[in-house]
């Protein structure tokens, strides 16, 4: 049984990944410092899996701390690196913090596996370091944007910098996950995302403003070059995410790796405007959103999705669940949490 060093595993994708290793047979432990996280997710994933998962409470952004449980890592086969920072508004505002936080711990935990021996690495990226594409759906060769902020610069600088060192390092090798927008919650609803303050992604924004938490959804503008003017994205469902996390390693445990670096997208392919997302909500759920149109949000691209078929040849991932049980499931885990 392959063991598995999870970061972040107290987040939102960490936490579902958790399970799906899980159910794939896989033995996981987990560093979470807690600060934008809450342990009790663990008590979700031991619900769903009947596992407790083992917690480092350590900032892996402290060379020191980290440091000191290294003698605990033993045996681990592959780490999956979720923890970071990620909302793009503070880290307009607070740069240094999302360098320090973002860039420090990467490198922290690369010299970690570097120290310990563990082949096998997983970066979590974003289609955000493709910027305002050129050619939809985007694929993997399509050239980096600018990044919009320190947070997308955070993801194109981690992708360099996990790319530098299995260069530098031949029995090493990493898989960068590109993530669209990964929404919805296990089907269970023991487990989802728990947001901090004012959501500022548009489906816990809908969650919580049917919940009566929040007044109205603002839609920020109507009036883009798209089929009903508002924003086009790919939303994926958290537990498809978790699964490609799952087929990544097993597709590096298997030696099936061409280079020692490579890169997959991950989103369903379809484009779905911020409207017709509303819109099934609204119908799965049976619920009327308080919503109206405002202007636009600055920095937004108008339209991202994905080309997705080479997670889909290479990894064998397969899409399981579609936008309305994205809808249905992050309602269930609001009406939870809100219980
Ligand atoms: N959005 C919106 N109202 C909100 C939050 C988001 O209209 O309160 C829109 C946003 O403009 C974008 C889409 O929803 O078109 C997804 O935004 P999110 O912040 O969730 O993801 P990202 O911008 O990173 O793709």
């Amino acid at each position: 049984m392959a063991k598995i060093l999870v970061t972040g595993g107290c987040g939102y994708i960490g936490s579902h990944t958790i399970v799906d290793l899980i159910n794939n047979g896989f033995e996981v432990v987990s560093i979470d410092n807690l600060s934008r996280s809450q342990a009790s997710i663990l008590d979700g994933v031991k619900k769903i899996t009947g596992k407790e998962i083992q917690n480092f409470e350590v900032d892996l952004s402290n060379d020191g701390e980290l440091k000191s449980i290294y003698k605990d890592l033993k045996d681990i086969d592959g780490i999956i690196h979720f923890a970071a920072y990620k909302a793009v508004g503070e880290s307009v505002e607070h740069p240094l913090l999302y360098y320090k936080n973002n860039i420090g711990s990467l490198v922290n935990i690369l010299e970690a596996s570097k120290a310990l021996n563990i082949p096998h690495f997983v970066f979590s990226s974003s289609c955000t370091i493709y910027g305002n594409v050129q050619k939809l759906p985007v694929d993997e060769n399509a050239p980096m944007g600018m990044a919009e902020s320190p947070y997308g610069m955070t993801k194109q600088m981690g992708e360099a910098i996990v790319n530098d060192f299995v260069k530098a390092n031949a029995d090493h090798q990493s898989i960068l996950l590109r993530y669209f927008n990964p929404v919805g919650a296990h089907y269970s609803a023991e487990i989802g995302e728990l947001p901090i303050g004012v959501p500022a992604n548009l489906v816990p924004y809908i969650t919580q403003t049917a919940m009566g938490i929040r007044q109205e959804l603002t839609i920020f503008g109507d009036d883009y070059d798209t089929r009903d003017g508002s924003c086009i994205r790919d939303y994926v469902h958290v537990m498809d995410i978790a699964n490609a996390h799952t087929k990544a390693l097993q597709y590096m445990l298997d030696g099936k790796m061409q280079q020692n670096c490579d890169v997959f997208n991950l989103g369903t392919g379809n484009g779905v405007s911020v409207l017709e997302a509303v819109a099934s909500f609204e119908k799965v759920n049976n619920l009327s959103l308080n919503y109206k149109i405002g202007p636009r949000r600055q920095g937004d691209v108008v339209a991202v999705y994905a080309d997705n078929s080479k997670a889909i040849q290479q990894l064998g991932w397969q899409v399981q669940y579609d936008l309305d049980e994205m809808m249905r499931s992050a309602w269930e885990w609001q009406k939870k949490l809100s219980s």
